[in-house]
């Protein structure tokens, strides 16, 4: 089954699982009135979490940012997560999940101090990227990055991300590198930024300015596993400009090439070596993870 409707499909919210049909939530949510709220993607490889320690971590760093109290333990997310895999018939999955800080009658910025956070989660096939993207490459423009200064936490407040893909959209191309206002790249819209100069492997440091990314940090373990040197450096434009690959990472996309900035080709204009590299190796390791049911 690749397609099922929002009868079929059970979220959890609240407490209870129910067919997304049925999921409804109050109008004076602060997650609706105020994107006040976090939330993490986290895929499922042969029905099992993956990096999930580190996916929980985040969420919990999120959560104690914005002063939401994290309302389940640690083997009660366990436990919601797997019963949300169980009840549908994917081997691979992304599972969503966002906690917001609950329904406040009163709308007030200050939020009251009794707010029980509400919970969601669902989930969704997850499909490899296609082939021909693979293969190809996709188009990417560079943009002043408009967010504020915590995309560290990964929260639903997603406007100008939103913005920005629409802006990207516009002027044809598939996503866009964010540039912040001291001229250096931070990330994606949706995923982490990395480039490749002269066999070495550059990503932005982990700051205020982006996200710490859990495919980022599977991509660097990788990458010192083989011996590829990788170097957190600040990026300049000027730098990705010259850039022999360039890539973008997340859990659903994983390491995904990008062959096109600006109009211009990167390197040679087709997805190259060392991402070649990396895409195997990360397969490799998610094959190891499956057959030893390991949590890496
Ligand atoms: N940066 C942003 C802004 C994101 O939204 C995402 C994922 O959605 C990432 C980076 C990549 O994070 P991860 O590899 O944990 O999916």
């Amino acid at each position: 089954m690749n397609h099922v409707s929002s009868t079929e499909q059970i979220v959890y919210l609240n407490g209870h699982f129910m067919p997304m049909a049925d999921s409804t939530i109050s109008t004076q949510d602060r997650g609706f009135l105020f994107g006040d709220g976090v939330y993490e993607v986290i895929p499922v490889y042969n029905r099992q979490l993956f990096s999930f320690k580190e996916h929980l971590q985040r969420l919990k760093n999120s959560l104690n940012a914005v002063q939401i109290q994290n309302p389940l333990s640690d083997s009660e997310w366990l436990t919601l997560l797997n019963t949300l895999i169980e009840k549908h018939p994917w081997k691979d999955q992304y599972i969503y999940l966002q906690v917001t800080r609950g329904v406040q009658i009163q709308r007030d910025h200050l939020p009251a101090e009794d707010l029980t956070p509400t919970i969601y989660a669902y989930t969704n096939p997850l499909k490899p990227v296609a082939s021909h993207i693979l293969e190809n490459g996709i188009k990417v423009i560079t943009l002043e990055d408009i967010r504020w200064l915590r995309c560290d936490i990964k929260a639903i407040t997603l406007l100008p991300n939103v913005m920005m893909k629409l802006a990207a959209k516009a002027q044809g191309a598939d996503d866009a590198i964010l540039v912040s206002r001291e001229g250096l790249i931070t990330e994606g819209t949706a995923s982490n930024a990395f480039m490749v100069k002269d066999g070495t492997i550059f990503t932005p440091p982990n700051s205020n300015k982006l996200l710490p990314g859990i495919t980022r940090q599977v991509i660097e373990r990788i990458a010192k596993a083989h011996g590829i040197p990788l170097i957190e450096q600040d990026i300049t434009e000027a730098m990705l400009n010259k850039a022999d690959e360039i890539w973008l990472s997340s859990s659903t996309k994983e390491a995904l090439p990008v062959t096109t900035l600006n109009n211009q080709p990167v390197g040679t204009g087709k997805p190259s070596i060392i991402w070649q590299k990396i895409n195997r190796f990360y397969h490799q390791y998610k094959q190891d993870f499956i057959q030893n049911n390991v949590i890496p």
